[in-house]
């Protein structure tokens, strides 16, 4: 756990198509974290799989591939303290269902198939996502707002 963490948030196709962007964003930065990275992808399936090579041999792994290629995604890197942990939580659960309210699934989706975002789930995969989806790198930049977010 460190302030300088970063996790890998997207709004999946149909958190796009929902115009649930802009309130995805202002969570993670009403909270403290830091944006770093940000852009709009319409990603090939190949690119997909490789995201989701752990889950390749699911049943749902082809409807999911489908899904996620099926528009644009907005691909985020958030910087902050326990970034990726907390990511997780301010999502919610895999399944809708079982989200918090509160939580951008549990306010936003029922379907584990249509669940709006995702978040890293540890930090060497964050590590692996960051570098799939930006090989161009993140930004730089001094955010004046850290001293009042940490001790
Ligand atoms: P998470 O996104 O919470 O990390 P997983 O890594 O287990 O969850 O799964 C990746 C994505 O695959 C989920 O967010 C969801 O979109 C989809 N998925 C997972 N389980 C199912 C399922 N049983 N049926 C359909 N889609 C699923
Ligand atoms: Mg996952």
């Amino acid at each position: 756990m460190s302030v300088s963490e970063r996790t890998y948030i997207m709004v999946k196709p149909d958190g796009v198509q929902r115009g649930i962007v802009g309130n995805i964003i202002s969570r993670f930065e009403a909270r403290g974290f830091k944006l770093v990275a940000l852009k709009l992808v319409h990603a090939t399936p190949e690119h997909l799989e490789k995201h989701y090579e752990d889950l390749k041999g699911k049943g749902f792994f082809p409807g999911l591939i489908k899904y996620m290629a099926s528009g644009p995604v907005v691909a985020m890197v958030w910087e902050g303290l326990d970034a990726v942990k907390t990511g997780r939580v301010m999502l919610g659960a895999t399944n809708p269902l079982a989200s918090a309210p509160g939580t951008i699934r549990g306010d936003f989706a029922l379907a584990v198939g249509r669940n709006i975002c995702h978040g890293s789930d540890s930090v060497e995969n964050a590590e692996k996502e960051i570098k799939l989806w930006f090989p161009e790198g993140t930004v730089q930049y001094v955010n004046d707002q850290a001293k009042w977010i940490f001790e």
